[in-house]
């Protein structure tokens, strides 16, 4: 894999596709194989310098499965928040795949996922999960995405954003008229919007494409970007999908900066109607819809249909560990 681009899946695919094929009948465990080369696309992410130590591979759920989509950590080099390996392989997928059923697939991710890709996960119906390394390891490896499971355990009328009824009547005028006809709008500091996003799935055969999601993929995009700290509002014509809010949480959407400690000021995210009761019903929701649950590892497990392990944690755990410090000595 040493000589592939990130960026050419197609490769990448035939690649990993050609070697598990090629190791049928010399008894290595299918889980662990993709697993382990999930974490060989972290170490290539890195040592190719095109992002974080992330890499994640989608299959079909068959005796012998064919690799649908393939993604790695592209945060920075694509200025797009969302950008994370798990995203990136159920993105892949769908433009290769557009019509195909993500229920009967496997995710390998070379970490345990964060809300924002879980949720779009859950979202897209996927089965199971494999990841090797948890959010404690990341954590220690400096990603952490503790702030983003705290969030997740607000009570739902807890989280951090406001309706737009609670604001006075001129500023409702004036974000009403940001929003204009569209599903969800970031505005800039100056009041202006900067750019605006809409329910984009069945276009873009993009299952993450939801209106929150694409506004603030738009908006960084346009600004060459992945900070959208200081001042940067994100809009939302519905309350905010699990996904978009925490696509602007790894925006930094609601703090002073991308570094701080502070908490999210729940003015920069306003939602318009309130439709609450609809999402409680959605599967895509989960996470909202039990906020008494005490740890993540209960929020995932209730999810009848899927399935995290550690099984094949043993190999991919030290293989990943390197590809974090290939990541460190490259980043200091
Ligand atoms: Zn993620």
């Amino acid at each position: 894999m040493r000589f592939l681009s990130t960026y050419d899946t197609d490769a990448i695919i035939r690649h990993i596709q050609a070697e598990y094929e090629a190791s049928l009948g010399m008894g290595i465990h299918t889980e662990e194989f993709f697993l382990q080369h999930a974490i060989a696309l972290a170490e290539l992410n890195v040592r190719s310098n095109s992002g974080g130590p992330f890499g994640a591979i989608l299959t079909s759920n068959d005796i012998q499965p064919r690799i649908l989509g393939v993604g790695v950590n592209h945060v920075v080099p694509l200025h797009d928040p969302t950008a994370h390996a798990e995203i990136m392989a159920l993105r892949d997928a769908a433009r290769r795949y557009p019509d195909y059923d993500f229920t009967n697939t496997i995710l390998y991710s070379s970490c345990e996922c964060c809300p924002m890709c879980l949720t779009a996960i859950i979202g897209s119906g996927i089965g199971s999960i494999f990841y090797s390394c948890t959010t404690e390891d990341a954590d220690e490896a400096g990603f952490s995405d503790a702030r983003q499971y705290a969030l997740c355990r607000n009570a739902p009328n807890k989280l951090p954003f406001t309706s737009l009824s609670a604001l006075p009547s001129e500023e409702q005028t004036q974000l009403l008229a940001a929003l204009a006809d569209h599903g969800a709008a970031v505005i800039a500091p100056d009041g202006s919007t900067i750019a605006t996003g809409d329910d984009s799935r069945d276009v873009l055969h993009d299952p993450t494409a939801i209106a929150s999601v694409q506004a603030i993929r738009n908006a960084c995009s346009q600004l060459q970007q992945f900070d959208l700290s200081n001042s940067y509002r994100l809009l939302t014509r519905d309350k905010p999908h699990p996904t978009g809010f925490m696509a602007s949480d790894w925006a930094y959407i609601g703090y002073p900066s991308a570094s701080s400690q502070a908490t999210r000021d729940p003015l920069a995210t306003i939602y318009c109607s309130n439709n609450y009761e609809e999402m409680i019903n959605s599967d895509a929701q989960t996470i909202y819809c039990q906020p008494s649950l005490p740890n993540r590892e209960r929020i995932i497990s209730t999810r009848r249909y899927s399935r995290i392990t550690h099984a094949a944690r043993s190999n991919a755990f030290y293989l990943w560990k390197d590809a974090v410090k290939i990541n460190k000595r490259l980043a200091y």
